[in-house]
């Protein structure tokens, strides 16, 4: 395909907050073109949540059917097993409203390819793949486009440059926690200190394992576990800079650790993590831009504030602020032709920022409350000397609506603008 020289939006990043807005936007008849620099979406565990509110949402957009067709596990509830026994934190199935009581588990790379099967029947839509976006344009100050670097293999019959220029009315940072975007802009996220860091693996999964997610938790090991089908993801729980450390010990010293945090591993613990250079340490973050715009350009998504994976919560805040960005820059956009305004960008910011701040907020305090005191060991595992809240929820499951709604809809849920709903016919799931 030839490279287009200019659009009405460009947006950089093809995730989970640039690919829902640039299907939405399109819908809109908007012209919008979406760079995303990998050939795929096959990539690194980056998380396989699909919240309650992006399950409506996908209702909303016409493609309820698609993502159930796709091979997904149901999480109905969400559990931490202690030495003492299992406390039950949120159980989704009776706390949630709606059709959809639960938190589907797919993998990111099926869902995102779904949007993109669904983008590309939108005659407004396009989606570059190996296209890197390296700088911004501007013109007269207002930032007027993207410099990208092409990296498709070249087409006998069509030798092309390299390096390509984008002129958009608008570009949009969903380029994620590393945001080239938002580096261009000269925008520096502000750092919230983060106590932990993460170690992730893959371990097989066998006939008579539990189903959903398992979050185990003994002296001072902490460790959460993913259902993917025939494996389980693997995250476990480290103080921060202590990955070193964690890694001089040696293979057999971790694969140890995991067969006492959970004994019923220890039948192929012999054979997985293979070695250690597939155990991949994530540097937590939690941080936020305080203004998420400059004129001619918008930062959503992890671009504009990244996520600890606490709460498994980052992909639907991404796609809620991608929803709220379409509806807002959208009904500018159907009306005016020519750059968007600030303040309507501003409109974003304003109306995603609450709940970003109440997220954010809600990780730093579990960090400090339950992750930090676990890793030192400070957390008695009896469910008789958890944190106050922790042990509340326990006891009186009338409270676990409470942590139920917060993580599997998130505070403000967006709905899709009318331009892009879309009526499936509805048959048997
Ligand atoms: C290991 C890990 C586990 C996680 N687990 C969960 C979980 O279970 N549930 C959950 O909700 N959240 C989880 N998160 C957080 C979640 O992944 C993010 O919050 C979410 O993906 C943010 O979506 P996004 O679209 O803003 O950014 P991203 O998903 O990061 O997408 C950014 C996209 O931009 C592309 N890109 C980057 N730079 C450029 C460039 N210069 N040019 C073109 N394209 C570019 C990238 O390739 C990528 O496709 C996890 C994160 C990590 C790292």
């Amino acid at each position: 395909m030839a490279a287009p020289e200019r659009t009405r939006v460009a947006v950089v990043g093809g995730g989970p907050a640039g690919m829902v807005l640039g299907l939405l936007l399109a819908r809109g008849g908007i012209d919008t073109v979406v760079l995303e620099k990998h050939p795929d979406f096959l990539r690194d565990f980056r998380g396989d949540t699909v919240h309650a509110s992006t399950l409506t949402l996908l209702d909303e957009l016409g493609l309820g059917s698609a993502f159930a067709a796709l091979p997904h596990r149901l999480l109905e509830e969400a559990e931490i097993q202690l030495d003492a026994g299992t406390v039950r934190l949120a159980d989704l199935g009776r706390s949630l409203p709606g059709l959809h009581r639960h938190v589907a588990l797919v993998p990111q790379w099926d869902f995102l390819e779904m949007l993109a099967d669904a983008a590309a029947r939108e005659p407004h839509f396009t989606l570059l793949r190996s296209a890197e976006v390296v700088g911004l344009t501007h013109d007269a100050g207002r930032v007027a486009g993207v410099r990208w670097r092409d990296y498709r293999p070249p087409a006998a019959e069509e030798p092309r440059p390299a390096d390509h220029t984008l002129a958009a009315d608008l570009v949009v940072g969903c380029d994620g926690r590393w945001s080239a975007v938002r580096v261009g802009a000269d925008l520096a996220p502000r750092a919230f200190g983060v106590p932990v860091d993460v170690e992730w693996f893959r371990l097989p999964r066998h006939a008579g394992d539990p189903d959903g997610g398992v979050g185990r938790l003994s002296g001072s090991e902490f460790m959460v576990m993913i259902d993917r089908g025939d494996s389980w993801q693997c995250g476990y729980l480290i103080a921060k800079g202590q990955d070193e450390a964690l890694r001089a010990e040696g293979l057999d010293a971790f694969r140890a650790r995991l067969a006492r945090l959970q004994p019923w591993l220890a039948d192929r613990l012999d054979r997985a993590p293979d070695r250690l250079e597939d155990v991949k340490l994530l540097d937590v973050r939690i941080e936020r831009l305080d203004t998420w715009h400059r004129d001619g350009l918008l930062l959503i998504g992890d671009a504009a504030h990244p996520m600890s994976p606490v709460g498994g919560v980052g992909i639907n805040l991404a796609i809620q602020d991608a929803v709220a960005a379409s509806r807002i820059v959208g009904q500018w956009m159907r009306r005016s032709p020519g750059p968007v305004p600030e303040d309507v960008l501003a409109a974003v910011q304003r109306r995603r920022l609450p709940p970003t701040r109440l997220v954010q907020a809600f990780q730093r305090l579990a960090h400090r409350g339950v992750v930090n005191r676990a890793l030192r060991g400070a957390l008695a595992t009896s469910p008789d000397t958890l944190p106050l809240p922790l042990k509340l929820v326990g006891r009186f499951p009338l409270l676990q609506r409470i942590p139920a709604r917060f993580i599997a809809i998130g505070p403000r849920p967006e709905h899709a603008p009318s331009w892009a709903r879309r009526l499936e016919r509805l048959g048997p799931r």
